[in-house]
């Protein structure tokens, strides 16, 4: 992380609406660096404080304590249009009566840019986002995908140092989105500028981000590449939220450097990732992913066996569900092959195996 400038930093950022009984804690110490040019996310369920910290670092609204610094300088008392910051709303917020060329002048020549710059600059940004066509369309004549468009290139227009996007593809259907997602991360990428996206879908942000911070009630629980996020969850919350999991009651026999032994409840021995602080003789939940699992014939070996209660092809995967004897169920994801000869049927006792290392314990 050394050597990279830094685009955004939060520190200790509590922000607290209302009062007495009712204060809400919307943001508690939250702190976070994010990096110049980078695709950043935030990431979690409704209410867990994504729009708050969005708006503090838009300036929209301040910080009860902590700071905000935009490039090394204090921000969190500026006014919005003193901040190199701009902000995409979910909401595209157009003037529907103005073509798509004037929508993206507007603001230019609220700045107070000259009009020959302004049309050099609007027509530029109409060629980044490829709506050159449309340009003295009105935009209440123009589809939503194409007005999330303008959206962002007027407020790519200014050039500004960071720009926040809050939840910019939900109202989009889904092949659009995806469209929406491959054209949001070119465009980061041609213009250099920081984007800050928040979102509450687990794929928008594996699928899209450079780094991603998972929150939950006004706190960041882990900030780390997709890739990180996926393998090497901090904590179960972490764990659930993003991608499929499995759940394993354990007892954790014995600890060394990270690496447990655990007795799961069918009997089976096996070691897994531990991070620090739980000690021997005590029960622990261990968690694995649905892909990292395979199932084989009953009888055949393996940690754990249950019976096959449902098998549910989904084109490029098949998803066996498991029921295990305890009375819990385990979902196995096997991707299809060409190849593929084995089969299974429904009702049939399955073993299943786990990958090696693809067992880790975590933290509640
Ligand atoms: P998210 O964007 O992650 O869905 P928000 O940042 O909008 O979450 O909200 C976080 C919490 O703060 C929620 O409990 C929400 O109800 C509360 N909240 C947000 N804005 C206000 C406000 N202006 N007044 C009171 N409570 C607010
Ligand atoms: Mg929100």
């Amino acid at each position: 992380m050394s050597g990279k400038a830094l685009a955004i930093e939060a520190k200790d950022v509590t922000k607290v609406f209302g009062g007495g009984s009712d204060a809400v804690r919307a943001l508690d110490e939250v702190s976070v660096n994010i990096q110049e040019n980078e695709f950043f996310t935030l990431l979690g369920p409704s209410g867990c404080g994504k729009t708050t910290l969005l708006r503090l670092i838009a300036g929209f609204d301040q910080p009860t304590s902590g700071s905000i610094l935009l490039h090394g300088q204090d921000i969190s008392r500026l006014p919005p249009y003193q901040r190199s910051v701009n902000t995409v709303f979910q909401s595209y917020a157009l003037f529907p009566h103005m073509t798509v060329a004037q929508n993206i002048s507007f603001g230019l020549e609220m700045l107070g840019k000259p009009k020959a710059e302004a049309a050099e600059t609007v027509s530029a940004m109409l060629k980044l986002v490829r709506m050159e066509q449309l340009r003295d369309r009105r935009t209440d004549q123009i589809s939503g995908g194409q007005q999330q468009r303008v959206a962002l290139a007027r407020a790519l227009a200014p050039r500004p140092k960071v720009l926040l996007l809050d939840e910019p593809l939900s109202a989009l259907d889904y092949k659009l989105r995806k469209d929406m997602q491959i054209e949001l991360k070119r465009l980061q990428h041609e213009t250099g500028i920081t984007f800050i996206f928040v979102t509450h879908d687990q794929e928008e942000a594996l699928t899209m981000s450079d780094r991603i911070a998972v929150m939950s009630q006004g706190k960041i629980l882990q900030i780390g590449s997709p890739r990180e996020i996926y393998d090497h969850p901090a904590e179960r919350f972490v764990a659930d939220f993003i991608g499929d999991t499995n759940f394993l009651l354990a007892q954790l026999l014995s600890s060394e450097g990270g690496r447990a032994q655990l007795k799961l409840s069918s009997g089976s021995e096996i070691s897994a990732d531990l991070p620090e602080g739980f000690s021997p003789g005590g029960s622990v939940t261990a968690v694995i992913r649905p892909e990292h699992a395979s199932v084989a014939p009953g009888g055949s070996g393996g940690e754990i066996s249950g019976t096959l209660e449902n098998i549910v092809y989904m084109g490029t995967d098949t998803h066996y569900h498991v029921r295990l004897p305890d009375g819990g169920a385990f979902v196995v994801r096997s991707q299809n092959l060409r190849d593929e000869s084995e089969s299974f049927t429904r009702g049939q006792e399955v073993a299943v195996v786990f990958k090696t290392d693809a067992l880790q314990v975590l933290r509640d």
